[in-house]
């Protein structure tokens, strides 16, 4: 459907012009009339996803009106429905806010303390208070007592200095919406069915995309290794060699 400058469909909210209510006679002012649709680009608040940490997107959905921990706890529920689906670690950007809402409505006991832990991504873990105890205690990225093997590795570098390191990328969820952003506009002008159809198409072709760069990544990895292999068989080569006539000279030495 053409849709001309200045022109809005149906489904968006009607707000061009002047306030429809009047604000001097509130008291025979009308309540306006309820949308016809709900579901808008103003109104519908965001798209949810779950990302696993090499950027595969496992699950996406619509929250409507807000991102609260409550509908965070419920898309979990409905998409870790079996406890072996259930991973070791989800993170999020307001975890502490969700592990407090999972905690007093009972679903930590019922569901999650079993299997999971809730933690905070990284970009937004500095901007939590120092002073939030459950927060520091329970929903730190990278604690740096030893208490999470998993999510903090230790490397060596070039030196063979060991540093520790955060073993997963937790903002890989940021990093989608970021690029989720870039279709905004388009988004914004499409119907229910289509806004879905689209974004699930979007994020099918994305993580077939970084499936293959995985893939690649491997293969590159299984190359260099192999010639390295070859490289190393090289200098074996040549030291035996060295070896060889080391051992002629003394050879000749002895004649
Ligand atoms: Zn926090």
């Amino acid at each position: 459907m053409l849709q001309r400058p200045g022109e809005s469909q149906a489904w968006n909210p009607q707000r061009r012009g002047p306030n429809r209510r009047c604000h001097d006679n509130n008291d025979d002012d009308e309540e306006p009339p309820p949308f016809p649709n709900f579901f808008g680009p103003a109104r519908y608040y965001c798209v949810e996803t779950i990302c696993a940490p090499c950027g595969v997107v496992i699950a996406w959905t619509k929250f409507a009106r807000s991102e609260s921990p409550t509908n965070i706890l419920k898309f979990l529920e409905d998409v870790y429905q079996t406890e072996a689906s259930r991973p070791d670690y989800i993170c999020i950007d307001k975890g502490c806010k969700v592990l407090r809402t999972a905690v007093c409505n009972g679903s930590w006991d019922r569901i999650w303390k079993h299997t999971t832990r809730i933690i905070v991504d990284t970009y937004h873990y500095i901007n939590h208070k120092v002073t939030d105890y459950l927060c520091r205690t329970y929903c730190n990225p990278s604690p740096g007592n030893g208490l999470a093997p998993n999510l903090v590795i230790i490397e060596y570098d070039n030196n063979g200095c060991p540093h520790a390191k955060r073993a997963f990328n937790t903002q890989v969820c940021k990093q989608l919406n970021a690029w989720l952003g870039g279709f905004e506009s388009i988004l914004k002008r499409m119907k229910p069915g289509n806004f879905n159809w689209f974004l699930h198409t979007m994020l099918f072709y994305h993580t077939k995309h970084v499936i293959t760069q995985q893939k690649q990544k491997e293969k590159a990895k299984t190359k260099a290794e192999h010639q390295n292999r070859d490289n190393e068989d090289e200098d074996l080569g040549l030291d035996q060699e060295y070896n060889f006539s080391d051992q002629e000279n003394s050879l000749s030495d002895l004649d």
